[in-house]
């Protein structure tokens, strides 16, 4: 198969091997603005395919593929993914209880798992209420020699400080690197994020034609390449911009209509790092088709290092 050229522009790969996962958080960003990610009926890639699919992509320099879900431990071709993708992987994860050390340590080689980055590579998710962070801190221990593995705990405004600090002291007793994951999305009547284009996630579609452009490359459970991660989670199977088993597949040069501003994921409006930890990087650039501008935050000025929350297109 031909091979698929990633833009030098492009930050992130994410592979979504599958849309099942053991949690059900309440707050999960793949079912903002209700989409109904985890229950649509895919045509799921078998492994060969996404083995195929997967190293014909030539990714720019730095930028690995990203196994995430759902879980991604929970598609069972994983073992077989490891082996026989020449890309460097990194995994996001909540590791299952059924992952062990052994699993890992039987693959041929972890090389996949080795490349510089200035963070863990495969990135363990503590969500409180969900699972229980002592566990993951004493599994990440047992594997920390032989993988680069963190764990990112999220913001869940319910956490005290108490609890957080607690959360510190346990991964420091583990000797086990710890970083924060921002919470996005509703919480009471707030939404809380720090958006570039604030009304993009207002989770109603605004009934305005947009032009957006991305840098991020969502691959869902079958195999199609979308646009950005709403396009995705809401399964716009007509907006895909084709499927990585396509003999030609190209990446658009252009920006690319869309209808429905509005319902924008807040992964791809936020302001965020880049895969070089920069900060100020938001995935996707939105132009207004019409004269009217786009509602954009000057976060130089407004971001204070702590959470902008914001009502009603109204920052506070
Ligand atoms: S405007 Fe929003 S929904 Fe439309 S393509 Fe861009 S990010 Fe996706």
């Amino acid at each position: 198969m031909k091979p698929i050229i990633v833009p030098r522009t492009y930050d992130y790969v994410g592979v979504y091997l599958t849309d099942k996962c053991h949690l059900s958080c309440c707050y999960c960003i793949t079912q903002h603005h209700q989409a109904r990610f985890g229950s649509y009926k895919y045509s799921y890639l078998k492994t060969e395919d996404w083995i195929k699919g997967l190293n014909r992509l030539v990714l720019p320099e730095g930028i690995p593929i990203t196994l995430q879900g759902g879980e991604p431990f929970l598609f069972k071709g994983i073992w077989k993914i490891l082996e026989n993708v020449k890309q460097k992987i990194d995994i996001m994860t909540a590791l299952p209880s059924f992952l062990k050390r052994e699993d890992l340590i039987k693959l041929k080689t972890l090389d996949w798992n080795k490349r510089k980055a200035l963070y863990p590579t495969i990135r363990v998710s503590y969500h409180k209420g969900q699972n229980d962070y002592k566990d993951l801190i004493k599994r990440i221990a047992e594997l920390q020699d032989i993988l680069s593995i963190g764990l990112y705990y999220l913001s869940e405004p319910s956490q005290s400080e108490e609890e957080v600090s607690e959360l510190k002291s346990f991964a420091k007793k583990y000797n086990v690197e710890l970083r924060l994951k921002e919470f996005l999305g509703d919480y009471g009547d707030e939404k809380i994020g720090n958006l570039l284009y604030p009304e993009a996630a207002s989770g109603i579609n605004l009934s305005r034609r947009v032009l957006c452009k991305n840098t991020v490359v969502p691959i869902a459970p079958d195999g199609n390449v979308y646009l950005c991660h709403s396009d995705l989670y809401f399964n716009r199977r007509e907006k895909a911009l084709g499927n990585i088993l396509d003999e030609d597949f190209m990446f658009p040069k252009d920006f690319l209509p869309c209808d429905n501003y509005g319902l924008c994921n807040e992964c791809d409006v936020k302001v965020k790092t880049n895969h070089n930890q920069e900060y100020g990087y938001t995935s996707v650039t939105i132009q207004p088709a019409d004269d009217k501008p786009i509602p954009k935050l000057d976060f130089k000025d407004d971001f204070t290092g702590t959470f902008v929350k914001y009502s009603s297109g109204k920052f506070k």
